[in-house]
């Protein structure tokens, strides 16, 4: 396996991690590379293994239903989510009335449905699988949701978002090129996802939420992130320490990762209290997630002419 960013194939042993969020024994490595530093998995599942890895019940899909009888709670927390997306694209789309924007990656498009009760515009899902809207396309009757046909989607965009969708992408360069040609003129790019120089991956190691092992094929750092972007025709405008999705909760899927849940409908549901009650107690702590490294990042870049 060469190096997803520069294609180097000169690397070294970084740590070992297992299978997250899945019933399965297997240890995948993930490796340092030696010419631009980028961690990145070094033995990835093969395309169609990797398929089991998204099942309908895997949570960008289904959001709430693992949650069991708490779904109702964990809606108002996407819905906070989904408004904290809303609110830094507007910062960067200068108030905007009209926007045209693709959110690459959607799972259940949540977010662009929010977004489309504020913007008029067009907003376009893209995913590799229609599992997030298939079974409640109803309630997204304002989207143009593509599955697995990037090349169908005709339209050129204000913004591109993804949201911890870079990181699952085994051909990263590969992707940004293909962003590039669908963003406007001046056109931004948000990019959130883990981060891998942050004091709960370093902490966790293996056991880390943001490894998703093995759905994420490579670990960003910022530096590493900045490498990708520049390399590939984006000026970087503003890295946050920071994202929607708390550090809070990486770190707390690290360790929902060792609890043998998976043989439940509702994974989560008996989890739930203890889910709170933690959040709770380290609440002080993660107070001051805007100003430390705790685990994710966010990235607003702009296409170079
Ligand atoms: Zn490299």
């Amino acid at each position: 396996m060469k190096c997803p960013l520069c294609g180097s194939i000169e690397s070294v042993f970084v740590m070992n991690s297992k299978t997250q969020l899945q019933k399965d024994n297997k240890i995948f490595q993930f490796d340092s590379c030696l010419h631009c530093n980028s961690i990145y998995l070094k033995n990835p599942p093969i395309e169609d293994e990797l398929k089991k890895y998204y099942t309908d019940n895997y949570l960008p899909y289904s959001t709430s239903k693992p949650w069991g009888r708490y779904t109702f709670i964990v809606n108002i927390w996407q819905s906070i989510v989904d408004s904290k997306k809303c609110k830094l694209l507007t910062k960067h789309t200068k108030n905007k009335k009209i926007v045209r924007v693709l959110d690459f990656g959607c799972g259940k498009p949540t977010f662009l449905k929010k977004l489309s009760n504020y913007y008029q515009g067009d907003f376009v899902g893209f995913d590799f699988s229609d599992l997030g809207w298939k079974d409640c396309q109803q309630q997204f009757l304002k989207l143009k949701l593509f599955s697995n046909e990037f090349e169908k989607i005709q339209e050129k965009f204000d913004v591109i978002t993804l949201w911890h969708s870079l990181e699952h992408h085994f051909r990263p360069v590969e992707l940004l090129t293909q962003l590039k040609s669908k963003l406007n003129s001046k056109g931004i790019i948000i990019i959130e996802l883990p981060n891998y120089k942050s004091f709960f991956a370093n902490r966790q190691k293996g056991d880390w939420g943001g490894l998703h092992t093995p759905r994420h094929s490579v670990i960003y750092s910022p530096e590493s992130l900045i490498f990708l972007m520049q390399e590939n025709g984006f000026q970087i405008k503003k890295i946050l320490k920071y994202g929607s999705l708390d550090a809070f909760t990486l770190w707390w899927l690290g360790r929902a990762s060792n609890y043998n849940i998976y043989n439940s409908l509702y994974p989560f549901e008996n989890l739930f209290i203890k889910f709170c009650l933690l959040k709770v107690l380290t609440f002080p702590f993660f107070v001051f997630e805007k100003y430390l490294n705790l685990g994710v990042m966010t990235f607003v870049c702009e296409k170079k002419e």
